[in-house]
């Protein structure tokens, strides 16, 4: 709808065909019905991408603040959540029928739902066959988005096509997705369910990592912090994780050993959970936290702040917020999106190889790619 909007407010005739009944599902969806639409901190190090640099331009020429302007010129209120996350007030809905309008004053048209059999290039352009007839375009715009939650209609459709203009794909992965252990791991943590606590995450010996919140599931572990990782995260890799993530920790707790009548675990609760306490210390937490003798309270703050755990998967696709991987972004024209060597073919939005973290870099990077191609549309309409 950004792309479309923009190229037809610069005059190009535009067509919209989705193959859903229900316009922007995954706006709806998003933010937990608010939709975090940008992060007011966006930079290129906050995408993971093969070619880390492909996104630069096109973030430089659609930036948070014109979207902001954008929505703020549509009466939609909004509030900064956490981190520089841009969240409504009201609904996302407002969000979708923003777009909407923006596409009616570019008098886009639409074809919805419409499903397309397959897409042919022809001397000028491309000829699509759809549930509703052949349709003849002279560029073709594709933004059906990545395969993360099929239930609300996400498809490879993209993947597809690219594969069929022989444009290479980088394997498509779940991100943004909880992570989970194989079930005999786990058991020893499967009733801390529900406890959530702040954490460090990296992969181990990996250079990124978040501080954020971590829940503990049934399964494995979810929560922001561990859906920031999972996209950095490959089969086979561990975790490291610093459940207490503070300074000094241990010679905190030995000086507050000395004389403490205290147990362990109601010592431990002061800084934790106690469900989580009590459950890492065991029995030993039931003793005295004086009788610890200094190594011992040493190495428990070793175990507490590098927990290597070693996950066995994640939740997949269906539970994944994006996919990461998709169309190879040497293949596309950074400033256009378009295909290179292939005139008036374009690939943008989550379908590329350009995956945001969370908290509105998916948004923002979907918002200023289709305006990228928009503008590129524009020009070849002038040229
Ligand atoms: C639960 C959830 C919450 C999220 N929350 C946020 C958030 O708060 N902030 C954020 O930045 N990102 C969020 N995301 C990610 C964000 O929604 C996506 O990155 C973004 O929507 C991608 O935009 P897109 O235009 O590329 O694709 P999409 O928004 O997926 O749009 C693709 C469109 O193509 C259509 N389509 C698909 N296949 C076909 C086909 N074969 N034929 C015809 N049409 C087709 C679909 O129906 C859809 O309308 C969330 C994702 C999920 C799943």
């Amino acid at each position: 709808m950004m792309c479309a909007a923009t190229a037809g407010l610069a005059g190009r005739e535009v067509m919209l065909i989705d193959h859903a009944s229900k316009l922007a599902e995954k706006i709806r969806i998003s933010g937990g019905g608010r939709c975090n639409f940008t992060n007011v901190n966006v930079t290129p190090e906050n995408f993971i991408s093969a070619n880390p640099k492909f996104c630069r331009t096109v973030l430089a020429g659609y930036t948070p603040q014109d979207f902001i302007k954008l929505v703020n010129s549509h009466g939609i209120s909004w509030h900064e959540k956490h981190r520089g996350q841009l969240f409504c007030d009201d609904s996302s809905e407002q969000i979708i029928a923003m777009l909407k309008r923006e596409c009616d004053r570019a008098n886009v048209r639409w074809r919805m739902p419409c499903s397309v059999q397959s897409v042919k290039q022809t001397a000028d352009g491309f000829e699509l066959d759809t549930s509703v007839g052949v349709l003849c375009c002279r560029d073709l715009v594709i933004a059906t988005g990545g395969t993360a939650v099929p239930q609300v209609g996400a498809t490879d459709f993209a993947l597809r096509i690219a594969q069929q203009f022989g444009v290479d794909v980088i394997d498509p992965r779940p991100a943004l997705v909880p992570l989970q252990f194989d079930p005999k791991v786990w058991q020893p943590f499967a009733n801390l369910a529900g406890v959530a606590i702040e954490a460090e995450i990296a992969v181990a010996n990996g250079r990124q990592r978040f501080v954020e919140d971590m829940l503990f599931t049934h399964r494995g572990l979810s929560g922001p912090g561990i859906l920031q990782i999972s996209s950095y995260w490959r089969a086979g890799q561990s975790l490291a994780i610093n459940l207490l993530p503070m300074r000094g920790l241990a010679e905190q707790l030995i000086a507050l050993k000395s004389g403490a009548k205290q147990q362990a675990v109601t010592v431990m609760a002061k800084f934790w959970p106690k469900r989580l306490a009590e459950q890492w210390l065991g029995e030993a937490g039931q003793r005295k936290f004086a009788e610890w003798s200094d190594k011992a309270v040493r190495a428990l703050i070793e175990q507490i702040q590098n927990w290597q755990v070693t996950p066995s998967g994640s939740a997949g696709l269906r539970k994944a917020e994006v996919m990461a991987g998709g169309i190879d972004t040497d293949a596309l024209d950074q400033r256009t999106l378009g295909v290179k060597g292939i005139r008036g073919l374009y690939f943008l939005g989550e379908a590329v190889d350009v995956t945001g973290w969370l908290g509105g870099y998916n948004f923002q990077w979907a918002w200023a790619s289709g305006v990228a191609c928009g503008r590129a549309l524009s020009a070849r309409a002038r040229g």
